[in-house]
């Protein structure tokens, strides 16, 4: 029986996918592809004879179903996930069904949208004595986020934040990241559709973004980014300091690190 592939599409640009999720797409007889959000370009590595499905309109139990189907008659199946498929993917559900229903397999990571958009913003996310963590999160919507994990109190940590699925209730989303005490000055980038040639970038701050934003447009497939990251000052990295000994390179420090 040939093994399944949950494959990360990457956020959009057809050359972000991987070059072994590209073989996949290329030798597959059948795929399943979040059309909501991935780009249909993908979909022109696939051989003419493949069967395109696109999981929008369908529920679980038919995604599963159409693997079942395709897998018990030899096809090689692929299911498309837009950018990395761990994040926000709801693969969890669809891996416990082909566990239950005896079918292999495997994972192929991708580029995942908050990366997409430090590459867009030309942004490192953790500088030193700035921030050395990024919080994936989301605002609650018909998905709820657990209570120790609001907004909120994520804001506290000061860390880079990359929040998803959320740019349609950015004013909620703002005032949350105040409250947690986030200064009103904060900068904050969104990031709509990176790696898309319509991709649009708008930069401001806690108390202006809502503004810039509505007046763009913006309310779908965007990411938040906020934190002092994107201010200009910080310390420099060590690993590139001259006087800096690591494993690679013997600095004037004369210690190993
Ligand atoms: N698995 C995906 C996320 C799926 S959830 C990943 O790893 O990127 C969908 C959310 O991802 C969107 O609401 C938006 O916040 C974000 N997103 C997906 N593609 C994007 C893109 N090209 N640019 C900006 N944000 C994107």
């Amino acid at each position: 029986m040939n093994t399944v592939y949950i494959i990360g599409a990457g956020p959009g640009d057809p050359e972000l996918i991987t070059v072994k999720g590209q073989h996949l797409l290329q030798k597959a007889d059948v795929i399943i592809y979040a059309g909501s959000l991935v780009n249909p370009a993908l979909l022109n590595y696939a051989p003419s004879n493949c069967k395109i499905y696109n999981s929008a309109s369908m529920t679980l139990d038919e995604v599963i179903t159409t693997i079942k189907q395709s897998v018990d008659k030899n096809l090689r199946v692929v299911r498309l996930h837009t950018g990395d498929p761990a994040i926000y993917g709801a693969i969890q559900e669809q891996m416990d069904a082909l566990r239950k229903a005896n079918i292999d397999f495997e994972i192929i990571p991708g580029v995942s949208s908050f990366l997409a958009a430090a590459a867009a913003l030309k942004q490192e996310y953790t500088l030193p004595e700035i921030s050395q963590t990024v919080i994936i999160t989301r605002n609650a919507g018909r998905t709820p986020v657990p209570e120790q994990e609001n907004l909120k109190s994520l804001a506290t940590h000061k860390a880079t934040m990359c929040i998803f699925l959320s740019i349609h209730m950015l004013d909620e989303v703002v005032k949350e990241l105040i409250s947690g005490g986030y200064t009103p000055e904060t900068p904050i980038a969104i990031v709509q559709k990176a790696s898309w040639p319509e991709q649009k970038i708008i930069r401001g701050q806690l108390n202006n973004i809502v503004e810039k934003v509505n007046r763009e447009k913006i309310n779908r497939t965007a990411m938040i980014v906020v934190g002092h990251c994107l201010d200009s000052q910080y310390a420099l990295s060590r690993l590139y300091a001259p006087e800096f000994t690591h494993m690679y390179r013997q600095g004037t420090d004369k210690k190993d690190d």
